[in-house]
């Protein structure tokens, strides 16, 4: 959607906006905050080193666990799923937001996390996503407590594992499904830019597909249907679909196994599929459209080979995530104070966008809520080349206090904006 097609932030909360910003205290915060740039780094690039491979983020879980208690919160624990949850609490009447960013990174246990500097810019995996957020909050945090700024609502900082891939926010789905923690409104931090503001959740289905048949020798048992040939097949078929592009909606076989040695007949291969789309309409049609065609192609490689009973080709869909997604109108407390604050803090909102992150769980659950970029500027993301460019990025901590503070209210300066929910 091209922000200058929304309607103006309502008047209400530029006012709070405004009467924040005017305050001495916050605007010796959001100074302490740029101060701290070099702190925030420092943070980020430790975080950064301490591995946080999906489904094993305990290390860097504990690592932030004192983090928190060392900034001086008390009620800091982490939860069965692997989530920390420090409460910084307000006046006791006022509504709870979750300020969260993901521990866990899309690299395997050994991946070399080093960070190198290199003419100012930062290398390492997962430099930026999402060790940026995590820097971010803690910053946050330490701007709150340093200059005692008394928030009317509670800011819960959350830290969440499993927000990547196959972990299919995990821990954002304990939180909101089964911890019974009470949440009225939810931001996480990930991706770097500021400029860009997150309005809905894109759901995704992912599925698993595994193709098992007889196998054998190249030579010896030629005329034997394939798995791979089975697989590729449905590839080719799948590679061919066009969908839907308002909303956007998207696919892709993001890895493929399989096969022994280059003289055999593959008994065994798998590949992992991923579906997406900014409308929940669109995602199931494309699931209705590519499902059939992965089976029609697994038929027809053992209909080449004339492979019945034992001798087929089985295929197994095997769903490996289901990430819900959702819409909010624009009126919504959280992506008005964003813009708000974004207005204060002289922040051009450049994409106002549709994406998969922890927040789609709290969207899907009605509760008010958005990602917010963490400053500065990133590459390769998802890739060991991961890059990290620090400058202005004082400026993503800057949007994540001053959008909470909006939300949860300054005692004796702002009231909430943020609404109790029951
Ligand atoms: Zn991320």
């Amino acid at each position: 959607m091209d922000p200058k097609e929304l309607a103006p932030v309502l008047a209400n909360v530029t006012q709070a906006a405004a009467k924040l910003t005017a305050c001495a205290d916050v605007k010796d915060a959001l100074a302490a905050i740029r101060r701290d740039e070099k702190l925030t780094l420092a943070d980020q690039i430790a975080i950064t080193e301490i591995e946080a491979p999906p489904f094993h983020e305990e290390t860097r879980g504990k690592d932030l666990v004192r983090r928190f208690k060392e900034l001086g919160l008390v009620d800091v624990r982490v939860d069965s799923e692997g989530n920390v949850l420090a409460r910084r609490p307000g006046s006791g009447s006022g509504p709870v937001l979750v300020l969260a960013a993901h521990q866990d990174t899309v690299f395997p246990a050994g991946t070399d996390v080093k960070v190198r500097e290199e003419n100012g810019v930062y290398h390492a995996p997962g430099i930026s996503d999402d060790a940026r957020g995590l820097a971010v909050i803690l910053q946050v945090l330490r701007t709150m407590q340093e200059k005692n700024i008394q928030t009317v609502g509670d800011v819960l900082f959350v830290c969440t594992v499993g927000e990547e891939g196959n972990g299919d926010l995990r821990g954002s789905k304990y939180l909101f499904f089964k911890s019974g923690v009470h949440v009225d409104g939810f931001i996480s931090v990930d991706g770097v830019d500021v400029g860009r503001l997150l309005y809905a959740a894109t759901g995704s289905k992912r599925y698993r597909v595994h193709f098992d048949g007889p196998g054998g020798h190249s030579w010896k048992n030629f005329g034997t249907a394939s798995a791979i040939h089975a697989m590729g097949r449905a590839i080719a078929k799948i590679a061919d679909v066009r969908p839907c592009e308002d909303p956007k909606t998207t696919f892709t076989c993001g890895t493929i196994k399989g096969g022994t040695t280059v003289n055999s007949i593959a008994a065994h291969c798998e590949m992992e599929l991923d579906m997406r789309s900014a409308g929940a309409k669109e995602l199931d049609a494309l699931e209705e459209e590519i499902l059939p065609l992965i089976k029609q192609a697994c038929a027809e490689e053992n209909a080449c080979w004339g492979a019945e009973g034992d001798n087929a080709v089985k295929l197994t869909l095997e769903p490996i995530g289901h990430r819900p997604g959702g819409q909010q109108s624009g009126e919504v407390s959280v992506l008005q104070a964003a813009r708000a604050a974004m207005g204060e803090l002289g922040i051009e909102l450049k994409k106002y966008d549709a994406a998969s992150t922890d927040h789609n769980i709290a969207i899907y659950c009605g509760v008010p809520a958005t990602t917010l970029g963490g400053g500065g500027a990133e590459g390769f993301n998802h890739n060991v080349k991961e890059w990290y460019d620090p400058k202005d990025g004082y400026l993503g901590a800057q949007l994540a206090f001053l959008t909470s503070l909006l939300l949860v209210g300054m005692q004796g300066v702002t009231e909430p904006l943020l609404e109790k929910r029951p």
